[in-house]
């Protein structure tokens, strides 16, 4: 038997599926999760000693690849003056000011652990902030596990076809109104309807959690005017885009200004950072401020904001994200061109860092679009991929994630392999 299934076998013992996060079970693609060892640049090790190049980064953080020397040295560092205080440090200024010079919607922030918790306290706080109590996201869009938000939801919850969670009683789930992505008509009648009841929209402003979706700019300008004519405050949640798919995220793609952004992954550098920020009249409404409560033993981790620092300053050299960008969608183009070579109907698209792959012949627009790819299909690329030794998400249903320690010649072996699995396929 191998190390991972004995691992694993042990693992189901004691911990439900034995994972500690669903997706992390393979179980819509099946077979066995690799229990890694060590990960460096744009690789990673299994417990059988398996060399794996990855495009899962820890699910988004790894923008530099694995334990980048500087980051780690950081950490080391930060953990020589002590793991937590619970009292403030000149870190945390040092971080907000750099997320506010960064993203010109965001006047103040305050630093969580999480991106669930940062996703849960903006709702709170919109809904402090407006007195209203509904709110409104879209299907196939992850924002973490608040209960309001588990409705309809992507990530794990799509990829095990159970998109509303158990344990969310229905007097609360009933306050969020789940909408369509990217369709213009959803948005108006919905704002027609009940414009004056809702908090907020939250959104992936590009979508990562049902794979890659791509919302048009007409979508995105509309929302905006929506929110602003309602007096409904527009939650961007980056914590998948942010530092992903450009320096500004997608606020600074499609020239958006949201009033609120939540932030994770990246800037915690593989640490658990997250954040969340927006206008200073509503970041007021938090405490000790405001009444809108919020709080955490861990917030702001000096060893945890310290990688994040070290990351933040790595990714703001000129030409970063020119060079990851043009790696990224010379992947997309490459997986594509493999794809036809073979008479497999498939697509691809880069968002910055970010990829989607579809087992569908066109780029999908919507959710329906989505959950009309391929899915077997997939299933078998996927082991076929981890087979020769390049680690896709183990689901149809998320996105990739390119890095800057992946060289040219990494990639050229990702291709190949595809190229090889396609033939087979
Ligand atoms: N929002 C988005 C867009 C995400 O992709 C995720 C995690 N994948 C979250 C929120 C939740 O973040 P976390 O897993 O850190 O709680």
């Amino acid at each position: 038997m191998s190390k991972n299934a004995e691992l694993f076998e042990r693992a189901q013992r004691s911990i439900p599926g034995g994972v500690n996060s669903p997706v992390r079970a393979f179980r819509s693609v099946g077979g066995t999760p690799r229990f890694l060892t060590r990960a460096q640049g744009a690789y990673t090790w299994d417990a059988d000693g398996k060399q794996y190049v990855d495009y899962v980064g820890s699910w988004g953080p790894a923008i530099l690849g694995h334990a980048h020397p500087e980051v780690v040295e950081a950490v080391q560092r930060a953990a020589l003056d002590g793991l937590s205080f619970g009292a403030p440090t000149e870190r945390e200024i040092e971080m907000a000011e750099l997320l506010i010079g960064l993203l010109p919607s965001i006047e103040m922030v305050r630093l969580v652990s999480s991106g669930t918790e940062a996703t849960m306290s903006a709702i709170r706080l919109a809904r402090g902030f407006t007195g209203r109590d509904a709110i409104v996201k879209f299907e196939g869009c992850y924002h973490g596990h608040a209960d309001s938000l588990l409705v309809k939801a992507g990530s794990g919850l799509l990829t095990f076809g159970n998109p509303s969670s158990g344990g969310v009683p229905a007097d609360f789930a009933k306050h969020t109104l789940v909408l369509d992505y990217n369709s213009i008509p959803a948005l108006e009648e919905c704002f027609a309807a009940r414009g004056s009841e809702i908090a907020c929209v939250i959104i992936e402003p590009v979508a990562g959690n049902m794979n890659l979706v791509r919302p048009s700019q007409a979508y995105m300008d509309r929302l905006r005017a929506l929110c602003t004519e309602h007096g409904v405050v527009l939650i961007f949640d980056e914590v998948m885009t942010g530092f992903r798919v450009g320096l500004q995220g997608v606020q600074g793609l499609y020239n958006i200004t949201p009033d609120l952004t939540t932030l994770g992954k990246i800037i915690g550098g593989g640490m658990p950072v997250g954040a969340f920020g927006g206008k200073r009249e509503i970041m007021e409404k938090i405490a000790p401020l405001g009444t809108v409560y919020q709080a955490g033993t861990l917030s702001g981790s000096p060893v945890a904001v310290a990688a994040g620092l070290a990351t933040l300053r790595l990714i703001r050299q000129p030409g970063f994200y020119e060079a990851l960008s043009a790696r990224t969608a010379a992947f997309a183009a490459g997986i594509a061109s493999a794809a036809a070579k073979h008479g497999v109907a498939f697509s691809a698209q880069a968002v910055g860092a970010m990829f989607g792959l579809y087992f569908s012949p066109a780029l999908p627009q919507s959710f329906a679009d989505v959950m009309a790819s391929d899915r077997e299909r997939f299933n078998r690329f996927f082991h076929l991929m981890l087979e020769a030794g390049h680690y896709l998400a183990p689901s149809a249903f998320e996105a990739g994630f390119v890095s800057a320690a992946h060289s040219d010649t990494d990639i050229a072996a990702t291709l190949a392999a595809a190229e090889d699995a396609f033939r087979q396929l």
